[in-house]
């Protein structure tokens, strides 16, 4: 049940008695203000004083409708005028003095949007049919009526239109009227009624909208002025928002006229917007600041705007037009004056306030403000009763409303809610305040309900009838059902005696039962037939099945032997790398056979050459034993002479025979020589002997013979530093022959023979000494750990320096040996160069001695096998550092070298240099491509011919 349709019958006939009553008492076209005053409008500063409202008695005159047109003005009231505005809405009631009711709600800010989702449920808008659905509690809601009802989405200039426009021009028209804002803090009230919007004109609100709208009316009209003035009404106290100082301001009625009046008031004209958007400025600012300094908030305190709207009316131009007639008539032609006021107000906040606080201050507000809202709600209520008694006087808002509301005046009022279920309580109330006299006053509604009462009254009339026929039926049907249940049971009789002359049908049907039966019997045996027919079908089909999915793994495996098979072209393609690693590694086995055999031939000669030496030193022996018998047999010749010329037994120390001076020097001298030879011949030989064993078993893993070995290269290794140049040298060569056996090159490193050999290379300048020394080394570089001592100690540097110091071949080709072998270590290719070794082995290679070149062949080989693995395996990158001494050229244009041996190894150097692509562009400058291309063919070896081959199919910088 909707609350309108609460209103009794009591109060409709109120209502409408009230709605007579008006329009009985409307007035002629008297005018709503006119003075007789002439227009001298007051300057700024004097406004307040000098405005001068015409009279407007609240209360309906006594007199009648005729009797209004008489110029006495206690019988003037404000103007209702015969001629009705264009405002149809107020038209339309044929009512001025309703209060248009409007609903606004405001749009949902972001905490609102996040949290409150229930809003829809508790209030509903239906703009479309002008109501707003409000849930009263779980059970029900209630449908309200209003003007207008504004969703979130309606604009400013939309509001405007529905609830300030028809006002306005009433105004215009000489009307009084009052606009108000009422509803909780918060929700939109000052935002509707006061937004500036001096930037943004769709922002602006109603009492800018009104100002355009009236001052764009003065200035089509010369004879028109605006002025305003701004207050603040707050607990029961009027202060002046454009003249702070101003607190205390009184309102003035006129007790004749019921005009009322703000004397103290700062009144002032407004020429244009701009100049309004200021002074409002202004008023804003003060309302705040007096907020601030009375601690309270502006939802506090009602905020009124007065617009005085004066037009100057020349009769004679009034004659003939619709408008008021002016009432008060001076000479022709003077002007008089049409005045008419606006109010807008910003009420305060509706929200109950707590009274029962303990601050005095606060209570006191509470009152006040309960007060003058709870008096606004009485006059509204009795203006709707169209009640004699508007209760103005009990509060100063209300006073001030006085001439401005009801009556001929047009009043609009529109309540704001917020758009969240926290507001339930707030919303419901604010919108029973806008209601109450909506719906008492709204007779042409009460007359629409009757229409639709009547409607649904017919319905139900109809409805009625419409069960009563139904009714009716049934009885109809209810009869006819009994006669059929007579029936019924008459053929039931008729059956059972059928049944009994049945019996013989029975039998037969028990013999065809019979048959069917057996016939059934037949049928089922045959279809369990079927049943293991197809029982069979599916095991075959299962077992298709199976090999389908047999069949899926197998092309499964498939999958998989595909994948199998890329593994296993990856497989080949690393097992080719490694095939050709392979061959790479059986070269070098086949170089290192080689260079077996070679220093075998040479261990050969070194034996033979030990051998000879023996031989020497065994006629050496046997002349020196000859020596000492000669010497002897000399002695006892010399005894006896001395015997037989009776000579004294001893050397004299005063003088010596010159002979026996001469003898005994050489005495001397010779066993100085037999010591050394001594000791040479006992360590040299034992060492040369044992030696001979290890070439000759050529395993020599004989416990005696090492132990031998490890005392005599100590020995050795001292005797190297003899001072005594011979005893150097054979020193020297038996290092060099222990060094040729890789068993004993541990040995000889760990006893400090490597730095022994660098120092004698460094130091001596004897050939022999140079070159077998050179040859020890050379041999010694074969052993990994003797090459990290020898690279260690500066070896490359002094293998280099020789090129230099000698010119012997025999002795160059060693160092060239040793420098080779030290390139097929890949730990040493940077340090090698930096010292200047693969210079010296190009150097060397220049004598043009086949066994030197031979060497330098060799030395290419292995460091470009070794940089281009590191280059393959990622640890070095960029161009050969051969290539920056020219090595390339001198293998290039060696490459036809008769001694096939050095010719392998000098292609095995062009191949592996090759590989890296950095070294292209080398190749292409050496024209060595071509003779990548030549070995790829003419190799004397597949390998060599095969890897060329590779080379020139997997570097496009080679094939084109
Ligand atoms: P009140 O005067 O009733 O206390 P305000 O007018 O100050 O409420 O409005 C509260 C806030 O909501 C303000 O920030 C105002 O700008 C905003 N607001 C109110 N109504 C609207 C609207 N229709 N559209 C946009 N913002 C609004
Ligand atoms: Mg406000």
């Amino acid at each position: 049940m909707t609350s309108s349709s609460t209103s009794s019958s009591a109060v409709r006939s109120s209502a409408k008695h009230a709605a007579e009553r008006i329009q009985q008492h409307l007035p002629p076209s008297n005018p709503a203000s006119l003075s007789s005053s002439s227009l001298n409008l007051p300057s700024k500063t004097s406004i307040a004083a000098s405005i001068n409202h015409s009279p407007r008695p609240k209360e309906r005159p006594s007199s009648t409708a005729s009797s209004v047109s008489a110029a006495s003005p206690s019988t003037r009231r404000s103007g209702t005028p015969v001629h009705r505005s264009q405002s149809k809405d107020f038209d339309e009631d044929n009512d001025p003095g309703r209060v248009r009711v409007s609903v606004r709600v405001r749009p949902r800010n972001g905490e609102e949007l996040k949290s409150d989702a229930d809003f829809a449920d508790l209030v509903e808008l239906q703009p479309e049919i002008k109501r707003l659905k409000l849930r009263k509690n779980n059970w029900n809601s209630e449908s309200y009526r209003f003007d207008e009802v504004f969703t979130d989405t309606a604009s400013q200039k939309r509001v405007y239109e529905g609830v300030a426009k028809p006002v306005v021009e009433g105004v215009l028209s000489g009307y009084n009227g009052t606009i108000m804002a009422y509803g909780q803090t918060g929700t939109g009230k000052t935002y509707t009624v006061g937004k500036i919007g001096k930037d943004d004109a769709a922002e602006r609100g109603i009492m800018v909208r009104a100002l355009e709208d009236i001052l764009a009316s003065a200035s089509s009209a010369s004879s028109v002025s605006v002025e305003i003035s701004y207050l603040q009404l707050y607990m029961e106290t009027i202060q002046d928002l454009l003249a702070p100082e101003k607190s205390n301001i009184s309102i003035n009625e006129d007790g004749k006229t019921g005009e009322v009046s703000v004397p103290g008031a700062t009144v002032v004209n407004i020429q244009d917007l701009d100049h309004f958007f200021q002074v409002l400025q202004v008023g804003e600012t003060n309302r705040h600041a007096a907020n601030t300094k009375m601690n309270t908030e502006s939802s506090r305190s009602h905020a009124i705007l007065t617009v005085y709207v004066r037009r100057a009316m020349n009769e004679k131009a009034e004659t003939g037009t619709k408008s008021p007639k002016p009432e008060s008539l001076g000479d022709k032609g003077i002007p008089r004056v049409r005045k008419s006021k606006l109010l807008i107000v910003d009420l305060a906040g509706s929200e109950r306030i707590n009274k029962s606080g303990t601050d005095g201050h606060l209570i006191e507000e509470a009152k006040f403000i309960n007060l003058s809202l709870t008096s606004l709600g009485k006059c509204i209520n009795a203006l709707a009763e169209g009640s004699s008694h508007i209760p103005t006087r009990d509060s100063k808002l209300t006073r001030l409303l006085r001439d401005s509301f009801g009556g001929s005046a047009r009043t609009s009022l529109i309540i704001t809610i917020g758009p969240s279920a926290r507001y339930h309580a707030e919303t419901t109330s604010t919108i029973m305040f806008g209601q109450r006299q909506q719906q008492l006053e709204s007779s042409a509604y009460k007359e629409k309900l009757a229409d639709a009462s009547k409607v649904y009254e017919k319905k139900i009339a109809d409805l009625v009838q419409r069960v009563e026929d139904e009714q009716a039926r049934s009885t109809n049907a209810e009869h006819q059902l009994n006669e059929m249940k007579n029936i019924l049971s008459n053929q039931q009789k008729s059956i059972h005696d059928q049944e009994m002359g049945n019996y013989q049908y029975q039998r037969e049907l028990a013999e065809a039962t019979y048959t069917y039966e057996s016939k059934i019997a037949e049928l089922q045996k045959k279809l369990e037939d079927e049943h293991a027919r197809s029982n069979s079908a599916e095991e075959q089909l299962r077992q298709m099945k199976s090999i389908i999915s047999d069949r899926q793994v197998l092309s499964q495996e498939n999958e998989e032997t595909n994948e199998l098979k890329k593994k296993l072209e990856e497989l080949s393609q690393m097992y080719e790398s490694t095939v050709d690693e392979l061959q790479t590694v059986k070269l070098d086995y086949d170089d290192l056979l080689h260079q077996k055999e070679k220093l075998g031939e040479e261990v050969r000669d070194m034996k033979e050459r030990l051998l000879l030496e023996e031989k020497q030193r065994k006629q050496m022996e046997s002349e020196l034993s000859k020596l000492k018998k000669n010497l002897r047999e000399s002695e006892t010749v010399v005894e006896d002479k001395r015997v037989k010329e009776d000579l004294p037994k001893g050397p004299s120390e005063s003088g010596a025979l010159p002979g026996s001076q001469r003898s005994h020097g050489l005495k001397k001298s010779l066993s100085g020589q037999r010591a050394t030879m001594a000791r040479l011949c006992e360590e040299g030989m034992i060492l040369s002997r044992e030696f001979s064993l290890i070439l000759f078993w050529g395993n020599p893993i004989d416990i005696f013979v090492s132990t031998s070995v490890s005392v005599g290269v100590q020995k050795i290794l001292h005797l190297i530093k003899s001072e005594d140049l011979e005893v150097q040298i054979q020193a020297v060569k038996v290092v060099a022959n222990l060094a040729a056996e890789e068993s004993n090159q541990v040995k000889i490193v760990e006893e400090g023979g490597v730095e022994a050999l660098l120092t004698l290379v460094q130091s001596s300048q004897n050939s022999t000494i140079l070159r077998v020394a050179s040859g020890a080394i050379a041999n010694l570089a074969m052993n990994e750990k003797s090459q990290d001592l020898i690279m260690n100690k500066g070896g490359a540097q002094l293998l280099a320096k020789m090129v230099t110091k000698t010119d012997d071949p025999q002795t160059l080709r060693m160092v060239a040996g040793a420098l080779a072998n030290l390139c097929g270590n890949e730990k040493f290719l940077k340090l090698l160069k930096e010292e200047e070794g693969i210079k010296g082995l190009l150097t060397m290679a220049q004598s043009g001695n086949i066994d030197i070149i031979a060497q330098v062949a060799r030395g290419m080989a292995n460091f470009a096998k070794c940089e281009t693995r590191e280059i393959m395996q990622g640890r070095r990158k960029g161009r050969s550092l051969l290539l920056e001494e020219g090595a390339l050229e001198w293998l290039t244009s060696n490459s036809h070298i008769e001694s096939a041996s050095t010719q392998r190894h000098i292609e095995l150097a062009l191949c592996h240099l090759a590989q890296n692509e950095a070294n292209a562009i080398d190749f292409k400058r050496t024209g060595s491509v071509t003779e990548i291309v030549r070995i790829s063919v003419e190799s004397s070896r597949d390998d060599i011919r095969s890897l060329a081959k590779k080379i020139l199919r997997s570097n496009p910088q080679f094939s084109s």
